[in-house]
């Protein structure tokens, strides 16, 4: 009896040292080929770091706070700050841990999901053995059933996300920060009070100032940088206190704003300009924008939750009482979000063309991970819509595997020659 379990316990030791060689083999040749990308800024370094420290290192996060994982953007992180806590966003793009988690999902559950089913059962990733609870608005089934599989193993609260947006959905999504209030508190022993949560508007929005500043030096020099160097800046916010990340990003923006009075960009050539769209693309499952960039394409707009579009809006505080903060969180997390998880996004459209117009976007890649049918619901209606602007579409399905690489590269190296035919000058023809 004895000898089995020594026998099984050896079994499982060898599993686990080869779901992490496997796990940070692949983090560390996503993250060299990030960096060998030509023209990175010097101070996208702290970034990086970041990513090699929790995906390679296998260490958690660097923060002092007890920290609270999350499962969605329309988690508020001030409210969590507002609790001396830190907020660590759990959606995963591993390779490993979705061939793990493959096995205890269906086959059409979105690799997402099968990523942080996969993390459950290795039990091996600090940053979520590390959480003192976990927070996961339930917006698609798919979320939801991985709220099944998660409440037995951690301190779970479950939000539940309408598919609407009128005022009694507001009321109840406040209703529910409340809970999440007494739950953070419970779970960190700290009150959260006008002052703390007024201090985690604060952090916040600190964080989001500099972005704002990013995507206005984006803005006005295109080519200032390679929009897969900037999805790793946000990907690692997932893992960054904000106040940290906001000073990592305001290097960033010195260094940029130098290279633009300087007329220093990545490129000297026109390189087709792509808006990256869709399903959330999650580190290490950066190949998309690597491929396009690789390929001689630039991302020059992010719309993808992970990026940008994250931490894109600031919370408006219209009344300044506590409830009023509380009002303005929910506000933020459910008006503006152009999420498909929504019935009626037609804001998503406009959000589309605002970016479209802002930086100066030549073709749109709309990306659904396999199985993320929110996502792929929406892809006709924004096809036929960016269409009559004369702006090409393409969708791309992919996985959280090696094997679609070359499948994808034809089908965006094709794309990418359809932007240059047509930007190239019509010649006429001599009568
Ligand atoms: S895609 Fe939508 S539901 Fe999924 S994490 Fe992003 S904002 Fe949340
Ligand atoms: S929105 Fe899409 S990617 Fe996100 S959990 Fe749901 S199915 Fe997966």
């Amino acid at each position: 009896m004895n000898m089995i379990s020594q026998n099984e316990l050896e079994k499982r030791r060898r599993q686990e040292q080869r779901f992490i060689d496997k796990e940070t083999q692949t983090a560390a040749k996503y993250l060299r080929r990030i960096a060998e990308l030509p023209g990175a800024p010097e101070s996208i370094t702290p970034f990086l770091s970041t990513l090699e420290r929790i995906y390679v290192n296998l260490q958690g996060v660097y923060t002092n706070r007890p920290t609270v994982g999350t499962y969605c953007v329309m988690t508020p992180q001030e409210l969590i700050y507002a609790a001396g806590a830190m907020p660590v966003k759990l959606c995963s793009g591993n390779y490993t841990a979705f061939s793990i988690g493959d096995d205890v999902t269906p086959r059409d559950a979105c690799p997402l999901v099968k990523a942080v089913a996969g993390f459950l059962q290795t039990g091996l990733m600090p940053v979520y053995r590390d959480c003192k609870m976990m927070v996961l608005p339930v917006t698609c089934d798919c979320k939801k059933k991985i709220a099944g599989m998660l409440k037995n193993s951690c301190n779970l609260m479950t939000m539940h996300i309408p598919a609407s947006r009128g005022d009694d959905d507001i009321d109840e999504y406040i209703r529910q920060l409340y809970e999440l209030m007494a739950r953070l508190e419970d779970a960190t022993g700290n009150a959260i009070t006008y002052d703390t949560l007024a201090e985690g508007f604060r952090m916040v929005g600190r964080a989001q100032y500099e972005l704002s500043e990013f995507i206005r030096l984006k803005k006005n020099t295109p080519y200032l940088i390679r929009g897969t160097h900037a999805m790793a800046m946000m990907n690692a916010a997932s893992y960054m206190q904000a106040d940290m990340w906001a000073y990592a990003m305001s290097r960033v923006n010195a260094e940029l704003k130098q290279k633009a009075k300087n007329k220093q960009t990545v490129t000297r050539k026109e390189l087709p300009r792509i808006l990256l769209t869709g399903s959330p693309i999650v580190f290490p499952n950066l190949k998309i924008p690597l491929i396009i960039e690789e390929m001689g394409g630039i991302v020059a707009g992010d719309e993808t939750c992970m990026g940008e579009r994250g931490m894109w809006d600031p919370a408006v505080i219209v009344d300044d009482s506590f409830d009023g903060m509380m009002r303005a969180l929910a506000n933020r997390a459910l008006r503006p979000c152009p999420c498909p998880t929504f019935a009626d996004n037609s804001q998503r459209l406009f959000r589309l063309k605002q970016l479209i117009k802002d930086n100066h976007i030549q073709g749109v890649i709309y990306h659904v991970l396999r199985g993320c049918l929110v996502y792929d619901f929406e892809y006709k209606k924004i096809e036929e819509e960016l269409g009559k602007l004369g702006i090409p579409v393409i969708r791309l399905e992919s996985d959280y595997n090696e094997e679609d690489i070359e499948q994808l590269r034809i089908r965006i190296e094709a794309f990418i020659e359809l932007i240059k035919l047509r930007q190239a000058p019509v010649r006429r023809k001599a009568v």
